[in-house]
């Protein structure tokens, strides 16, 4: 049997880890895989998290099965932040799932059962792993233009333009915020366009929100999720904890299913927790319970809050300080996307030959699609990046 196995694509993020860790050269710099590092290239565990960590610790008496759709207060508690009683509580349905891959993987698959034939329509480019799953699904994807190569910001005409080709009963996978891996993300109102123009398609929205609270604020960066929340009558909401936690490997995300009216949300969730149990049965439940715990702890709540924003403010200071420095070098405007780009990561528009150049000459290491990191830089290595970007003539 496994004599007909054939190998699988490498990983290219996880690829180039190995390249950066092999690399001998004292200045070498980490663009690649999309984790948030402070100014010491280190991950910490959030305050909150240690302290719900500790207490969870010392009162759990058992680890007996939860329920099929995960902790209650979890999900209760991840449907307010998203949502923030933008939808009438009655219609939305939810499960935890092992991470936002796992509340991506649930998303198609309940829309396979729904509706086998629809297509889903995903941003070009998009994260790699949405592309990967439909496919592994066997469903149908078409892309729609998103990026422009040439102001490396949103195509929000060619995004609008292929979105009116959408069919009734398609799906359209959306950010809603912090758009991997471009940074380019919608105004409010190119929000409210695209809303109008995936809603007269008749199709239904996908919103996968995985960075909420890292680019204009936790209400701000869930803005666009309740806006199309509010205007659709289904939707599919697909939420990860493990970048706003800081929470990777516990594997915490959240599938929302609303229906377009309550009387149906009790077959929705049905349906929802038997895709848990062919698939695990149950889901991961430690870090869905810390989240719930810091959620529904107003000191707990608020110190993570407040962690969360240094996060944020940190990176965007540093899309300030690296625009501020391609300006310096460049004496020309054409880098300040990067200060206008919001979440973990922008794409700066570079060749992959000159990607390659930063990494053989300048021990760079972005993603061959010239998507960085931000927060894999500090104050000492912006002006390394900066000379670089300019040296490969990106
Ligand atoms: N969606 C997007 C756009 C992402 O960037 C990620 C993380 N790389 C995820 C979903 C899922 O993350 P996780 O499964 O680690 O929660």
């Amino acid at each position: 049997m496994l004599e007909h196995l054939k190998e699988q694509p490498a990983d290219k993020i996880l690829s180039l880890t190995t390249a950066y860790r092999a690399d001998p050269r004292p200045n070498k710099v980490d663009l690649g895989v999309g984790v948030y590092k402070d100014a010491e290239g280190h991950t910490p565990v959030m305050r909150a998290v240690k302290e719900a960590e500790r207490r969870l610790v010392a009162s759990q008496d058992t680890k007996v099965y939860t329920a099929l759709s995960g902790d209650q207060v979890f999900i209760d508690a991840m449907v307010d932040l998203v949502l923030d009683g933008a939808v009438a509580r009655g219609r939305v349905a939810g499960i935890a799932t092992p991470g936002g891959t796992g509340a991506i993987r649930q998303a198609l698959e309940l829309i396979k059962l729904a509706a086998p034939s629809a297509k889903i329509w995903v941003s070009n480019p998009s994260w790699p792993n949405h592309a990967s799953i439909i496919n592994y699904l066997g469903m149908t994807r078409q892309d729609y233009r998103y990026f422009d190569e040439e102001t490396r910001g949103l195509d929000f005409d060619g995004m609008i333009a292929d979105l009116k080709t959408v069919a009734a009963g398609d799906v359209v996978l959306l950010h809603g915020c912090c758009h991997n891996p471009t940074g380019a993300n919608p105004t409010a109102d190119q929000w409210a366009v695209i809303i109008e123009t995936v809603k007269a398609a008749g199709a239904v929205p996908l919103v996968d929100i995985a960075y909420q609270g890292f680019g204009d604020g936790l209400d701000e960066d869930a803005a666009a999720t309740r806006a199309v929340a509010a205007a659709f009558p289904e939707c599919l909401i697909a939420a990860s904890c493990s970048k706003n936690f800081g929470i990777y490997r516990e594997r915490t995300g959240i599938l929302m299913a609303i229906s377009d009216e309550a009387a149906r949300t009790g077959i929705t969730q049905g349906t929802l927790n038997f895709l848990n149990r062919q698939n695990y049965s149950f889901p991961p439940d430690h870090g869905a319970r810390v989240v719930g715990m810091i959620l529904t702890d107003p000191a707990l709540r608020a110190d993570w809050q407040a962690e969360l924003e240094e996060v944020r403010l940190g990176m965007l200071g540093l899309r300030k300080q690296l625009a501020d420095e391609l300006r310096r070098l460049t004496n020309s405007d054409r880098f300040d996307f990067i200060a206008h780009h919001r979440g973990m990561f922008s794409r700066i528009g570079a060749s992959p030959a000159q990607v390659e150049a930063m990494r053989a000459d300048d021990a760079i290491y972005m993603v061959g699609d010239s998507r960085m990191n931000i927060a894999g830089l500090n104050a000492r290595t912006i002006p390394l990046l900066a000379a670089a970007i300019v040296k490969a003539g990106a």
